[in-house]
């Protein structure tokens, strides 16, 4: 035991090569995996970003650890998506004290309204729209250069190179869903994450959860999407990467709709995943919403 704290020691000791590499950067932490990547599209080597809720974990019932408010406390910035999407993001602020800089990243877009209680009328899933992250990149890119104006044009340029390839992704998720044909651009999804997709792309997308996973579909609920899936022959319904499959396996069952794959709603994958970028998610969903819906 003694020789491997030692050795524990030693390895720690050797690991401020990293640290050096390190220094000098901003400490920054976002909220969640989709937003961490976003701003390390923006800052580059100028910032160390750290995540709270880790990829594929879900962000609405996530439960902060003491390290989380010690992070935050040390922290330039914080990232947040805001729209009642981390609950419990004030009262961690609260608790970490510091004075890190809240850069709201939704703060400019016109939000979607949502009925679920939980959301304050809010359908805080802003991010499946390129036009809103196009919006999002712009407020993070502008707090950024608030706590650091010395880089304000590396901030900017990296932004705008951003920008330019979001446009392209946009044009090419378009493209590739111009095809389906109207009456099968139908799916259902476990809860209501992709209400933003589904109005930028023109698709029907029905959940039997609300926006927020805190609280169990009702028996009702699942019984009219059962009923819509039956009357409407909706073609599928698909996976998320944050819910818990057996519900929509259950109506896949009882109403014969094949379940066609796996949507990343509210986080990355791991690095080794389909969607370890915002990039590849926004690919990977549009993939795999097109291969569900195609007949
Ligand atoms: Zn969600």
């Amino acid at each position: 035991m003694q020789v491997l704290l030692r050795l524990l020691c030693l390895l720690t000791a050797l690991s401020p090569m990293a640290a050096a590499k390190a220094q000098g950067r901003l400490e920054v932490v976002a909220s969640f995996s989709i937003l961490a990547d976003i701003t390390r599209q923006i800052g580059g080597e100028r910032l160390n970003v750290s995540t709270l809720v880790p990829p594929e974990a879900d962000a609405h019932v996530f439960q902060p650890a003491p390290q989380d408010a010690k992070r935050i406390a040390q922290a330039r910035a914080v990232i947040i998506n805001g729209l009642g999407f981390e609950g419990w993001m004030e009262r961690l602020i609260k608790a970490a004290g510091g004075k890190p800089r809240i850069i709201q990243a939704s703060k400019n877009i016109q939000p979607l309204k949502s009925s679920d209680p939980h959301m304050h009328g809010l359908d805080p899933h802003a991010w499946h729209d390129i036009a809103n992250i196009k919006i999002y990149v712009a407020a993070i890119r502008d707090g950024l250069i608030a706590i650091d104006p010395e880089a304000d044009s590396l901030y900017r340029q990296r932004a705008q190179a951003y920008l330019a390839q979001l446009d392209l992704l946009d044009a090419e998720i378009r493209t590739s869903l111009a095809d389906i044909p109207p009456a099968r651009r139908m799916v259902v999804t476990s809860h209501d994450a992709f209400g933003y997709y589904a109005r930028a792309y023109a698709i029907r997308m029905l959940a039997p959860q609300g926006v927020s996973t805190e609280t169990e579909a009702s028996a009702k609920d699942i019984a009219k999407v059962i009923k819509q899936i039956r009357a409407q022959s909706i073609p599928a319904v698909i996976l998320e990467n944050v819910s818990d499959p057996r519900l929509l396996e259950q109506i896949a069952r009882e109403t014969g709709a094949k379940i066609g794959g796996k949507l990343y709603s509210d986080s990355l994958s791991l690095e080794t995943g389909p969607a370890s970028t915002y990039i590849d998610l926004m690919r990977h969903n549009t993939k795999t919403l097109k291969d569900a819906m195609m007949p």
